[in-house]
């Protein structure tokens, strides 16, 4: 197994998220992150681009409000 370029990660990171990347692609798509100076923040783009869809998905048409869901005051 080689080391990915960065063009190869990213492809691999939005595959990864989609949860279609075998545990090894996935490990490589993490070692390339860990070790370069410009997919850190790409990556993390990334992953909050695709919680935020996630999330939307989630709740389906005119959920936005479900941005600060995490956040959101659980009673009393
Ligand atoms: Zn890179």
């Amino acid at each position: 197994m080689g080391t990915l370029s960065c063009a190869e990660a990213r492809d691999l990171a939005s595959d990864l998220l989609d949860g279609d990347l075998g545990e090894d692609q996935v490990a490589l798509v993490e070692a390339h992150v860990a070790g370069c100076a410009t997919c850190p923040n790409l990556y993390l783009a990334l992953v909050a681009i695709d919680n935020h869809f996630r999330r939307q998905r989630e709740l389906g048409p005119g959920g936005s409000e479900g941005i600060d869901g995490d956040r959101a005051p659980a009673g009393p």
